[in-house]
């Protein structure tokens, strides 16, 4: 019976006091991502099919092998969305962009992948990315992973590492594809049977592959730099050069691919501490999308972080969210007192502090080690002598003074005296 109320594997329910952490997160990350003049735009979850396949690159293992895809009752093919960026694609040729006209959004939310579960490797996931669109501009790249630094500075990431690499353009795919294919093609017995089949498909991806053989082979693999055309390669010597001058560290990467086949030029991941085997933070690169019914392709920059993994990284460097409990706890010592309890409560709450008020009448005993379990920072007593006196005593659990204040002046009092157990 007890997996009927579990989730399913590679999804979870996120409890207090992990949710105030995402919030945060996700606060810090609208306030930064303001900052470089984005918008925040939310698309649906679900797309056609072709919106991904299109977009992402029917070869990739994204496509072939995790899409949540359904038929709905119409017949159409749907898809639940495995990363953003498709989407965004997709909502800004609808909405239509100029010849010249720039877009910075920026999203968050659920994204859906049929991996295999494991530590940081969910189904459902979260993101957060952002898209800035419509040029084509080294100084774009480098201001985006600009951000993305900085952010993860304020979300407290200490240590995280940038790699970087390019994956030129289309002009200089051929003269890469024959390059890789002749590096591999003697190394074809020795790798796993999708990179065998790559070999033909997709060399591209023999790159990306994480068989332990094959990751040895591509070590050895020409760097992609090497192989790219002048126009390429100045395009990527002066991200690097905007990232110096912004004093941006990173660190090149000669074989970084990204998952992804819609990136183009710029690639870059950021990889954090105490993650284990999925050690990617964030990634991101440019990137040119063609979109069903759309004639040109749509270019542009972004990246997508993981909330999940930016939580563990986060406690792996100690950062533990504490649970908040309440700033104040009102005691009802008789069966009368629990509805004076009750408004008491409802009023202390106008001045924005958290507060629970005792709901059955139990022992004193029980509702004092209740307010310290919550760790209540204040607990106001009504019993039988206050409401026949028209006062409450008030109890400061730090030190543990009591004093007995009128009704009619506890919750200023109380107010002067608590700060509210913000949301941190
Ligand atoms: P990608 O869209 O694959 O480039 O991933 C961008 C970021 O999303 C990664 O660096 C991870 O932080 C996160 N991510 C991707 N896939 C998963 C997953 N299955 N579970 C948890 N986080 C993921």
């Amino acid at each position: 019976m007890s997996n009927m109320v579990e989730p399913l594997p590679g999804t979870g329910d996120i409890w207090a006091p992990d949710v105030e952490e995402w919030v945060r997160l996700e606060n810090a990350a609208r306030a930064c991502f303001s900052k470089y003049g984005y918008d925040e735009l939310r698309t649906p979850v679900f797309e056609r099919t072709d919106v991904f396949v299109r977009g992402i690159g029917d070869q990739t293992e994204v496509v072939q092998k995790e899409m949540y895809t359904f038929e709905d009752r119409g017949g159409r093919s749907l898809t639940l969305r495995p990363e953003g960026t498709a989407g965004v694609m997709r909502a800004i040729a609808n909405a239509g962009l100029a010849p010249g006209e720039e877009k910075r959004v920026f999203y968050g939310g659920p994204m859906f992948r049929g991996e295999r579960p494991a530590a940081g490797r969910r189904r459902q996931f979260h993101q957060l990315g952002v898209e800035a669109v419509g040029t084509c501009n080294p100084r774009v790249d480098a201001e985006c992973i600009a951000m993305l630094m900085d952010y993860l500075k304020t979300a407290g990431i200490e240590n995280a590492k940038l790699m970087l690499n390019s994956r030129g353009q289309a002009e200089d795919r051929v003269a890469v594809n024959d390059a890789m294919r002749d590096y591999f093609k003697p190394h074809a017995d020795a790798m796993c049977e999708d990179c065998q089949r790559r070999l033909t498909t997709n060399v591209w991806r023999i790159l990306d592959c994480k068989n332990p053989a094959c990751q040895n082979i591509v070590a050895g693999a020409p760097p992609i730099v090497d192989l790219l055309g002048e126009e390429s390669r100045s395009f990527f010597e002066e991200t690097c050069r905007c990232l110096d001058v912004l004093g941006i560290p990173y660190e090149r990467d000669p074989r970084l691919v990204r998952g992804l086949d819609y990136y183009a030029h710029t690639v870059f991941e950021v990889v954090g501490e105490g993650l284990g085997a999925q050690n990617a933070l964030a990634g991101g690169g440019r990137y040119r999308i063609e979109l069903p019914g759309v004639k040109k392709p749509v270019e542009g920059v972004g990246f997508a972080l993981g909330m999940e993994r930016l939580l563990m990284a986060l406690k792996a460097q100690g950062r533990e969210p504490a649970p908040r409990g309440v700033d104040v706890f009102v005691v009802a010592q008789t069966e009368e007192a629990l509805l004076p309890a009750m408004v008491l409560a409802q009023e202390l709450r106008d001045t924005e502090l958290r507060v629970l008020a005792a709901q059955e009448k139990r022992s004193m005993k029980a509702q004092m080690r209740a307010a310290n379990k919550l760790g209540a920072k204040t607990v106001l007593i009504l019993g039988e002598r206050e409401l026949a006196e028209g006062t409450v005593m008030v109890k400061d659990m730090a030190c543990s003074e009591q004093s007995t204040v009128p009704r009619d002046e506890v919750v200023a009092q109380v107010k002067v005296h608590s700060t509210p157990n913000a949301t941190r």
